[in-house]
């Protein structure tokens, strides 16, 4: 229920907050405790907690079949996903992983954690993606690897990033931490690429509460980093590969994410409707445009995804905080880009006009499993409030200062 007479009442002039418990972005499913349980009987009747035990192979496995490729190989984060199949994919000699700016947070440091140098490219102000031709540009001689990153909303131009590999010569890797269920027409993301990675943690689709995994066809790929997360190790005392660490998955988590993985469906019909609901209530709000999901192909509509645009009368950070302030944590959107902030570390210098516009105008509302219908119907008509009091919102905050 939405509960504002005037513009004193907003929570930024310190009325009070319209939700009293945080409406996050993150999506936070938690399945069935008896399913929790029921898939917790294997590990914990044959005592095997880790180390390749028969949870984290089983959901090997099922994810295999999920993203219809031959391997699956499991690890301790999304990180170490991540960062252990850059080193082992990144051409030797070279020094730069082309990547976009605009994209998480996390990622120069992970490619810096790898010891290799972020070369940060243009994205598409169709897609906020990374492109064939946005990415083109800036393969040179010092090109180790070729990362698309998947956009929150829809994909990344998976066969055009395969086809520029091709022609140079460099390997390919997604971070497909936010297409874990989407397809394309040539099939299910997972499957494309040298590898692609995945997350588990508990703000992402699947939540395994930590954890991640590499989807790769290669076989050779594969094993080196089966060995690599586990130390080197191939059978007791027996460390055929140097350079190793653990980055083992471990039974509890594996648990979870099976739990998860069968209710998967659910999670991604109620992210459908209230999808829909927003987009039927934002569809008569002047100056916001919703990101809409490729429907063609599979999806989980996990996401919503706002453009403030030039007709919506406050900044988009602006914005943000009065939401803040009201207990909605909307998010900004990748913001500040990747090579807009400071690092401790080198990158490569980047002039990137359009992200620098891009990132300026969009944002994450509530959803996941802790929105509601009636949230989501409050925190709109709380924007078309905001809209339709701009003007006196400006001269109080003259006079408040802005936040
Ligand atoms: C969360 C996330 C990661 C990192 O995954 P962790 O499991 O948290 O280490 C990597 N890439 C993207 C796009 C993410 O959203």
């Amino acid at each position: 229920m939405f509960v504002k007479g005037s513009i004193d009442e907003l929570a930024i002039f310190s009325g009070p907050s319209l939700f009293n418990d945080f409406k996050s972005t993150s999506s936070l499913y938690q399945p069935e405790l008896s399913r929790f349980l029921q898939y917790s009987k294997t590990f914990f009747d044959s005592q095997h907690y880790t180390n390749n035990g028969p949870n984290t192979r089983l959901l090997e496995q099922r994810l295999a079949e999920f993203h219809q490729v031959k391997y699956c190989i499991a690890f301790s984060s999304g990180f170490w996903a991540i960062a252990l199949t850059m080193k082992e994919l990144a051409l030797t000699g070279k020094t730069e992983v082309l990547m976009p700016s605009f994209t998480y947070r996390r990622m120069a440091d992970i490619t810096a954690w790898v010891g290799l140098k972020p070369r940060f490219c243009e994205v598409s102000a169709d897609t906020l993606a990374v492109t064939y031709e946005t990415m083109k540009p800036y393969i040179n001689q010092q090109t180790a690897l070729i990362l698309g990153m998947h956009p929150i909303v829809n994909c990344c131009d998976v066969m055009g990033l395969q086809q520029l590999g091709k022609e140079h010569h460099i390997p390919v890797m997604f971070d497909a931490v936010e297409s874990m269920y989407e397809a394309i027409a040539e099939g299910k993301i997972g499957s494309f690429g040298n590898a692609e990675c995945f997350s588990l943690h508990a703000s992402k689709l699947l939540n395994g509460a930590e954890g991640g995994y590499v989807t790769t066809n290669d076989e050779a790929l594969a094993s080196a980093l089966r060995l690599k997360r586990s130390y080197g190790f191939a059978g007791q005392d027996n460390c055929i590969m140097e350079g190793g660490l653990n980055a083992k998955l471990n039974e509890l988590h594996a648990t979870m994410a099976l739990a998860n993985l069968d209710e998967l469906p659910l999670l991604v019909a109620a992210n459908k409707s209230n999808y829909e609901l927003y987009r039927h209530l934002l569809s008569n709000v002047k100056g916001i445009r919703l990101l809409q999901f490729d429907e063609c192909y599979q999806t989980s509509y996990k996401t919503i995804v706002v453009e403030f645009t030039d007709d919506w009368p406050f900044s988009r950070d602006e914005t943000v905080s009065f939401l803040n302030a009201e207990r909605i944590l909307a998010r900004s959107y990748y913001s500040p880009a990747l090579h807009q902030k400071k690092m401790l570390y080198p990158v490569c210098d980047a002039e990137l006009p359009l992200t620098d516009y891009l990132s300026k105008r969009f944002a994450l509302l509530p959803c996941g499993d802790f929105v509601n219908k009636d949230d989501i119907s409050t925190v709109v008509t709380f924007l078309r409030f905001l809209s339709d009091n701009a003007k006196q919102i400006k001269a109080q905050q003259l006079v408040w200062g802005k936040p």
